[in-house]
């Protein structure tokens, strides 16, 4: 058994930098030339019933499992093992260190899909010449004008096989998880990278964090649509102690403050209120501002108006100053735009946004911050 010493020796600490570098090289090269071998074993294995003996249902399962490894990674050493014979020449590439094991891979799947229209000696040379990321996309283009309709059909196939799974945990959280084909992918990043950026130099939070907020914001589509049914008492509504939480559709019961900002906008559909079973339809009343009043306001603000932040208007809410529950109006000087994550803050944040002298909107961070993350500009801000 290999110690950790043996691979790794603590003699690292006075390399030169082009020593550094040799030493990668010569790891990976190694690293490489192994998985070659282990990929020769893999396939010779897989035509054995040992896999057979042990109970496992293919012979990748089995090295799966017993060799710790992926299962893509698994399937990858037996797929370049049985292509082998057809890729001498890339066999020869990789023990000399032309190429990397990455590249041996997309070789042997290329080879596979492409049966005899497969050419090895020009792939090869581009594998030569690009990183294994590049070189896949280059194959993926080979595979498209070799075999278009095959092509065509393995991309059905994936949109076939992609799928979403929801479950709510007993906390309300919901758990997502799942696959997208390439295309579906990219329109799902399209929509949803543009929200992730990082807002501001203070902005601390994980990407995953961002992701998560830039999917709950497209899913609530700024501040425009009037979908959420809830269901509250005027006592929620206007944070009393003592105060029910509110019913949401969906959802767990909610606190005041979510049920505050989403009135705020209006993006809920109605408003139940049951003290005396009056139901308000938000959608139509008094307390939402009108589409001249909503064109004004994204006139006059342009985009959400916390400081330093640049989502634009469609993508936010009409926030009241003083919220209509309160008896502010749906006046332009009692509206400011902010997006989904400041209009958020400034609700269940706690955060204060007010008009200063010069007009700006100053923004004032809640006094118990319970680990609330920072204003995202607050450096900016206070310079
Ligand atoms: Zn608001
Ligand atoms: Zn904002």
């Amino acid at each position: 058994m290999l110690a950790t010493q043996d691979v790794c020796p603590s003699t690292t600490a006075h390399l030169t930098n082009e020593e550094w570098r040799g030493r990668l090289r010569q790891n990976a090269h190694v690293i490489s030339v192994l998985m070659w071998s282990f990929a020769q074993d893999a396939a010779e294995f897989a035509k054995t019933d040992a896999w057979e003996e042990d109970g496992s249902a293919t012979a990748i399962d089995w090295i799966r499992f017993n060799c710790n490894m992926a299962s893509g990674a698994a399937a990858n050493s037996v797929a370049v093992g049985e292509t082998m014979a057809r890729l001498p020449e890339s066999s020869q590439a990789l023990t000399e260190g032309e190429i990397g094991f990455a590249h041996l891979t997309t070789m042997a799947r290329t080879a596979d899909a492409l049966d005899e229209r497969f050419d090895e000696a020009p792939l090869l040379q581009k594998a030569r010449e690009n990183s294994p990321g590049k070189f896949y996309r280059i194959c993926e283009h080979y595979r498209h004008a070799a075999d278009p309709k095959r092509y065509a059909a393995e991309q059905a196939e994936q949109v076939e096989n992609r799928y979403l799974k929801l479950s709510t945990w007993q906390d309300g959280s919901l758990m997502i998880s799942g696959q997208l084909d390439p295309v579906g992918g990219a329109a799902f990043l399209t929509a949803v990278k543009p929200l992730a950026r990082k807002m501001g130099a203070d902005d601390d939070r994980s990407q995953e964090r961002r992701y998560a907020d830039a999917v709950v914001e497209l899913a609530s589509g700024g501040g425009s649509q009037a979908q959420i049914q809830v269901t509250s008492s005027v006592e929620t509504l206007l944070g009393l102690a003592g105060a029910p939480a509110a019913e949401m559709e969906f959802s767990l019961p909610v606190s005041s403050k979510t049920i505050e900002r989403l009135a705020c906008d209006s993006s809920i559909a109605r408003v139940l209120l049951d003290s005396e079973s009056l139901v308000i339809d938000v959608g139509r009343s008094k307390r939402v501002v009108s589409e001249p009043g909503r064109r004004a306001l994204n006139a006059r603000d342009g985009s959400c108006r916390w400081p330093g932040c640049e989502r634009p208007a469609w993508r936010s809410a009409a926030h009241h100053v003083i919220h209509w529950i309160h008896g502010g109006t749906t006046d332009l000087d009692n509206l400011v735009l902010l997006c989904h994550r400041h209009h958020w803050m400034v609700h269940e944040g706690n955060w204060q946004i007010v008009h200063g002298d010069d007009g700006r909107m100053l923004t004032i961070p809640p006094t118990v911050t319970f680990g609330l993350p920072r204003g995202p500009d607050q450096r900016r801000r206070e310079s």
